[in-house]
């Protein structure tokens, strides 16, 4: 048997296990195990490309130099890859993929210049179709490397979580696309370097400005549509080296991030059309931060738990500031002594709590907060006006009564939980400061809302001593 035959065959299991991954981790249960068939997976789709380059390559002239590189190339990254993998903190998680889907969008960009620049003969009857493989190859490539660094610079601070708003920013956006078209026809017919230098700085410069232009409240669309074109990067990546493996794999994760997005954007109210175009239609926020809201009240630790032991229930919503402090241990021993004093406690999760997708439910998992409490928002929104105690534990646009009552609020529409409604709401956060959104919270001036200034963590530990 030939190595070509053995890889495509490993090639075809890998693809399945690849399939097989998806599904393992679209549920709790199940996730482990995807996690165990996405490994086996890409331990056979690399060893067996490996295997075909080798056989390729044996007895050429420079095969010795060009195999080293490879091999020092996937022992220096595959380090890099594990100790980040091993240091990165839970909150960090979506900058880091953000950033790990820059390089397989620059990598898209670099296997498109490779297409051209250096490629066995074509004939004259498929090199139409190899030019559009290269030009759109690295056009996707391009936007998904300069958006996946503007998702990283937003997502850990170092770039404002506000949209930016240039004059005409739709009309940018279309007159690129449409540049970007006539120039692939173009060069289709007539291949010409300085097209694709064009199209290389038109992509960056289009990926910069479509994430630039999206706000902090739909950010978690746009890594996940990030995901989406980073698949379609692979995917067109693998069209020119000819591998139906990356085409696949990038079909995939083409495919599941564009469905996604399209979820959450069900979840969050929003138009998915409108968000993968850079905001498309959205005007710019009216309401203005600053604005007058009130007086804020403050309440100690001691009369939180006060006011717990005479609750009959209490819901608690998390959210990023939970995460922070690494506050889901002492909230989930809280949660059992209230339960063993006959107080009901639930939990209410919003979609988009904390930085990335199931981040809540993951820490409640992890602290053995048990599944039959932790509800979606759908689930318990209604339940609010009953409650007595609402505990919002580091979360703050999730619960912003702005999206629901102010139509000029940027998160103007997202559906959030009503803690509002419940008969007392108690606020854990540091400072009167705005969550990732930017955008104030009225809720904190509400009558029937105190604030718990300080560390998440510390302020329910003192709340489980003062019980
Ligand atoms: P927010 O970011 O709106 O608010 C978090 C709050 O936690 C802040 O107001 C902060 O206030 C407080 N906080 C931070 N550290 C601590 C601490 N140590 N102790 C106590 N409080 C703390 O979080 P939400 O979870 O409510 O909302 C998530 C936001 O992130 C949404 O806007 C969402 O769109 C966005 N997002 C979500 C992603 C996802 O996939 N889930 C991905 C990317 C963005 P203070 O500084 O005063 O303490």
């Amino acid at each position: 048997m030939t190595v070509d035959a053995v890889a495509g065959a490993a090639y075809i299991v890998a693809a399945l296990l690849f399939i097989m991954s998806l599904a393992g981790l679209s549920r709790h249960e199940s996730a482990r195990a995807g996690v165990v068939y996405g490994i086996v997976g890409m331990i056979l789709a690399l060893g067996s490309t490996l295997a075909l380059t080798v056989a390729d390559a044996w007895g050429g002239s420079g095969a010795a130099l060009g195999l080293s590189l490879m091999a020092v190339g996937v022992l220096v990254g595959a380090a890099i890859g594990l100790w980040k993998a091993r240091v990165v903190q839970m909150t960090a998680m979506p900058e880091l993929i953000a950033m790990l889907h820059s390089f397989v969008g620059i990598a898209a960009v670099l296997v498109g210049w490779n297409g051209y620049l250096t490629h066995e003969p074509i004939a004259a009857s498929l090199l139409g179709i190899h030019n559009a493989e290269v030009f759109i190859g690295i056009f996707i490539g391009g936007v998904t490397f300069t958006g996946s660094i503007v998702a990283n610079l937003k997502l850990s601070g170092r770039m404002s979580s506000r949209p930016l708003m240039l004059p005409g920013k739709n009309a940018l956006n279309i007159g690129a696309l449409v540049v970007f078209l006539a120039l692939t026809v173009w060069f289709v017919a007539d291949q010409q370097l300085w097209m694709l230098i064009v199209v290389t700085l038109l992509s960056f410069a289009l990926g910069w400005h479509l994430v630039a232009s999206i706000g902090g409240g739909d950010m978690p669309v746009v890594v996940s549509m990030l995901n989406s074109y980073s698949g379609w990067a692979a995917a067109a990546a693998g069209f020119l080296l000819n591998n139906d493996l990356l085409i696949v794999t990038g079909a995939l994760v083409g495919s599941s991030g564009a469905y996604l997005s399209y979820i959450m954007c069900k979840a969050m109210n929003r138009s998915f059309l409108s968000v993968i175009a850079g905001g498309f239609g959205i005007a710019a926020p009216t309401s203005k931060d600053g604005e007058e809201h009130g007086e804020h009240r403050e309440i100690t630790a001691q009369g939180a738990a006060a006011m717990l032991t005479g609750a009959s229930s209490v819901i608690i919503t998390p959210g990023y500031g939970m995460a922070v402090a690494q506050a889901q241990y002492p909230v989930a021993d809280l949660v059992a002594r209230l339960r063993d004093r006959g107080v009901e406690v639930r939990f209410g999760i919003h979609p988009v709590a904390g930085r990335l997708p199931g981040h809540m439910n993951v820490l409640l998992a992890e602290a053995k907060v048990p599944y039959d409490i932790v509800l979606g928002m759908d689930e318990i929104n209604d339940d609010f006006a009953s409650t007595a105690v609402v505990l919002v534990i580091g979360a703050n646009d999730t619960v912003n009564p702005a999206a629901a009552e102010d139509p000029g609020s940027p998160i103007a529409g997202m559906p959030v939980l009503r803690v509002w409604e419940a008969e007392n709401v108690i606020v854990f956060k540091r400072s009167m400061a705005t969550g990732y959104a930017g955008v104030q919270n009225p809720l904190f001036f509400r009558e029937n809302a105190q604030m718990l200034f300080g560390d998440a963590k510390e302020k329910v530990e003192e709340i489980i001593h003062a019980l």
